[in-house]
């Protein structure tokens, strides 16, 4: 269950970081917060992220607002052990609100 909360980034911004070399999404304007709900702080979404950079670009805004702020964010650092002795990723930035989001619950690539 994620947060509900949405936020549009201007044209201006879409574009900017539609533009950053080696990127891995297509930015969208309008996005979701993908925060946990319930979580604490700010609402946050990832607007764009560099291949092979442990680094990602996330809006954050307030709940209310429809102003926010984009930051170039590390992962967060905290794992998970697996039960076969690897280690899951959370796939959210550094001291982010609410619970992680483990890499293992997307269907996405294992590492
Ligand atoms: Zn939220
Ligand atoms: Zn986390």
């Amino acid at each position: 269950m994620t947060c509900p909360a949405s936020i549009h980034l201007t044209d201006a911004d879409v574009a900017a970081y539609a533009a950053l070399p080696n990127p891995v999404y297509e930015v969208s304007g309008g996005h979701l917060c993908v925060l946990s709900l319930g979580h604490d702080g700010n609402h946050a979404a990832e607007v764009q992220s560099s291949v092979f950079s442990d680094r990602s670009y996330w809006a954050l805004w307030d709940d209310g607002s429809t102003d926010y702020r984009i930051m170039l964010l590390t992962m967060c650092l905290v794992t998970r052990r697996r039960a076969d002795h690897t280690t899951a990723l959370c796939l959210l930035y550094d001291n982010h609100g609410g619970e992680h989001d483990w890499i293992d619950e997307q269907g996405g690539p294992a590492f």
